[in-house]
């Protein structure tokens, strides 16, 4: 019987050509036929390193036809491999939609790592990175775009955007209107002569963009949420230690509770018992 062929799903350069593994590379080579977001695009860095191998178009407009198209050529044995206009297909990029279809039917998917812009912009960004949530392009109605903002306004995690260049001032005027001033990256041509990341609160890069709009690819970060902590007065810390202090804590130790609690320093807290 006849062994089903392999998809393989490469992630190509996001601007710089040298951003590229031997593995896709050797991959690009050596399968039957490369699956391109856009031929004519994909044609340059194929000719960048001599890849000879045929090609056919693979994009979000034709991406249901296609894939009946390469499973037929993948039962029969043949290697494919996908990739899409710059960095990792599938991230909002074309490419899901085959590859479920091969999860679905049993046939062999191989990722070969790359390139990606939102990672690659978060590293760069130098924001938090412990956690963080990938949202691709924002919808372009404004009133969708505020709810999707208005959603991931309290979450504590760097969020990240695609974004066109047209549209980097109207999105950051909505991220200042439903987000307030939050600390705000826009990584710039990422990989490229001209990358440039422009850091700062949403209305300083407001005011930067307004004098020079940006041009180019963009990503748009925002930083986590901050949760503000409640002082309170000194009479409520007084009294809460007095509480600690009857639950058996020592004297001390409940000051550093509730200086840490309420985000002030204990030298207020000294200087509020001194002056009860
Ligand atoms: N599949 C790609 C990936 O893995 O990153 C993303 C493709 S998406 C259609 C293209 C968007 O990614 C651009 O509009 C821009 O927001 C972002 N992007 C791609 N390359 C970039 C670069 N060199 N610098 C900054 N942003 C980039």
């Amino acid at each position: 019987m006849q062994e089903n062929g392999t998809l393989y799903v490469c992630a190509t350069p996001i601007g710089n050509l040298g951003d590229i593994t031997l593995r896709v590379i050797e991959t690009l080579k050596q399968v039957d036929f490369i699956a391109a977001e856009d031929t004519r695009h994909s044609r340059k860095l194929l000719n960048y390193y001599h890849i000879n191998t045929p090609l056919i178009s693979y994009h979000q407009h034709n991406e249901k036809f296609r894939t009946n198209e390469v499973m037929k050529r993948l039962k029969a044995g043949e290697n494919c491999a996908l990739i899409s206009d710059a960095g990792m297909p599938g991230i909002s990029d074309p490419g899901q939609v085959l590859i479920n279809t091969c999860l679905a039917e049993n046939i062999k998917i191989d990722v070969l790592p790359g390139p990606n812009a939102a990672v690659t912009a978060l590293v760069l960004s130098g924001m938090p990175t412990e956690s963080f949530i990938y949202l691709g392009f924002l919808p372009s109605a404004s009133g969708e775009r505020k709810k999707i903002l208005s959603n991931i306004s309290e979450l504590p995690y760097t969020s990240i955007f695609y974004e066109a260049p047209h549209r980097i001032i109207r999105t950051l005027e909505d991220i200042q209107e439903v987000l307030g001033d939050r600390l705000t990256v826009v990584a710039r041509e990422l990989t490229k002569v001209h990358q440039s990341i422009h850091k700062g609160l949403t209305g300083e890069l407001l005011d930067e963009f307004r004098m020079t709009a940006p041009k180019g690819e963009c990503c748009i970060l925002i930083g986590p949420y901050i949760q503000k902590k409640e002082t309170g007065q000194p009479m409520d810390w007084l009294e809460e230690i007095k509480k600690l202090e009857l639950e058996g804590k020592e004297s001390k130790e409940a000051m550093k509770i509730v200086a840490k609690k309420r985000g002030i320093s204990k030298r207020d807290i000294y200087k509020a018992k001194l002056e009860s």
